[in-house]
């Protein structure tokens, strides 16, 4: 087996993911026949540094010996079960241990697969929560400027990314829709908690306005990771958690991106102090194993539910891998690893070093901003520094920066032209270092001559 050979059967037969197909007769999709911690490796025995965590998904590395072999015993036991009339013990004692590190207040927890479904399950409880206590006029939801909440119909309706948003408008929910706290739009010298408080402003006003007809409230709490990175003040979420509340209103925190330390802290809403009605989880979960979604809520919303079966009040949801044991019991392992490493102190020192290795890039004249929460760094490459003026997208940048990347040996998939690093957390200082003298020159390859 080899590079070319297998490149070339995928062709014939696959279509992937967010990718213009044509693009693949230059630039062929890249087989990798292995994983050990950070590194990939192809069939030429080329090594790449997984830089963006697999599409944000691993934690603890490739082929982690703890997760590796909590999945091969449980594979002894049961592969898979029913959930509806059944249970098991993974995804039990997986959801004791969810709630007993989400934000307090949080209760019960229904699963699902793949993120996308998580927000669909938010959305739709949500909704129904309010149809059984009668209030049937609630039927919108608001959302933020740039977000990004998957890509099925709900929840592509709750983001806002034009790029995998327009084609599908006619399709979709109207959500209302209000400005982002997104903090590269502040004012020279305002501070990003002064910035973040000022657009809240809207909030408030679509709040005032539309209260009687929204269920709630939908974010990505501070990072919106496909909106290119953009980042945000956790003051925003504790003035929206109040403001929720004195409209009535649900409040979901889409943290599938940001979740289990991403940030710095285990979940976001922690640098908040605030609970969410609903809280969506996904990526992560399983360290970047099986795919394993699961939506949080509170006894509140669960109780509004609970009723005679002839009161027709159940939440009658359902996806065929329901809290999949092997999915449950790679959770599990991660959770372990968290508690027993004490993973989010050690990752302090990567955060500093991240943002040491990069300092020298904010002077850059092509590098209009390097922001960073917790273990997200990103660059944003414009065209002119201090206009902030983008090059044309039709340019493709970011792309060149990505070839040029995968020639070091390095897997970083630019947004746009928004260079990002979301590594594994067992990365190393001196991997970073590499990471970071790929980018440095990956970005002057990509803007040589202008
Ligand atoms: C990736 C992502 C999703 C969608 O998850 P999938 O598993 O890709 O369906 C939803 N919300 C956020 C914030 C994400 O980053």
């Amino acid at each position: 087996m080899d590079n070319d050979s297998l490149a070339q059967r995928d062709r014939r037969v696959l279509w992937h993911p967010c990718t213009q197909m044509r693009d693949h007769e230059t630039l062929p999709p890249i087989p990798i026949r292995c994983g050990q911690g950070v590194w990939l490796e192809d069939f030429n025995g080329k090594r790449y540094l997984d830089a963006i965590s697999s599409w944000w998904v691993n934690l603890f590395g490739h082929a982690n010996p703890r997760i590796n072999a909590a999945i091969q015993n449980q594979l002894q036991n049961l592969e898979h079960v029913i959930l509806a009339g059944f249970t098991h013990e993974p995804v039990v004692r997986l959801s004791e241990r969810l709630i007993e590190i989400a934000p307090r207040g949080l209760a019960h927890c229904f699963y699902a697969s793949d993120g996308s479904a998580a927000l669909e399950i938010a959305l739709k409880m949500s909704f129904h929560y309010w149809q059984n206590r009668g209030e049937k006029k609630r039927t919108r939801f608001i959302n933020l400027a740039n977000s990004y909440h998957g890509e099925t119909l709900g929840a592509l309706s709750v983001g806002d990314v034009a790029l995998y948003k327009e084609t599908y408008k006619p399709l979709l929910l109207e959500p209302i829709a209000v400005k982002s706290p997104d903090c590269y739009h502040r004012e020279s010298g305002e501070s990003w908690a002064d910035y973040s408080t000022r657009t809240f402003a809207d909030m408030e006003r679509a709040l005032e306005q539309y209260a009687g007809e929204v269920c709630a409230v939908v974010v990505e709490p501070l990072v919106q990771c496909a909106g290119s990175m953009r980042m945000y003040d956790p003051v925003y979420l504790k003035l929206l958690r109040q403001a929720c509340d004195k409209y009535r209103v649900h409040l979901i925190a889409d943290e599938i991106a940001v979740g289990f330390g991403r940030t710095g802290t285990m979940f976001a809403c922690e640098q908040a102090g605030i609970t969410p009605d609903l809280l969506c989880l996904g990526k992560g979960l399983t360290g970047g194993y099986l795919p394993l979604s699961a939506c949080l809520t509170t006894d509140e919303i669960y109780q509004a539910f609970y009723a005679e079966y002839n009161a027709r009040k159940a939440f009658l949801h359902s996806h065929s891998y329901t809290g999949n044991p092997l999915a449950c019991s790679a959770a599990l392992a991660t959770l372990d690893i968290f508690r027993d490493d004490d993973v989010l102190n050690r990752n302090r020192k990567l955060v500093t070093h991240m943002a040491r290795a990069t300092a020298a890039l904010a002077e850059h004249p092509h590098v209009a901003e390097v922001r960073q929460t917790g273990m997200i760094l990103a660059m944003e490459m414009v065209k002119d520094r201090k206009t902030r003026e983008p090059f044309p997208w039709q340019e493709r940048r970011g792309l060149a920066v990505y070839r040029h990347a995968l020639e070091q040996g390095a897997l970083l998939r630019p947004l746009g032209d928004v260079i990002y690093f979301m590594p594994p957390y067992v990365i190393t200082s001196e991997e970073i270092d590499f990471l970071a003298q790929v980018a440095r020159e990956g970005i002057e390859a990509a803007t040589r001559g202008d």
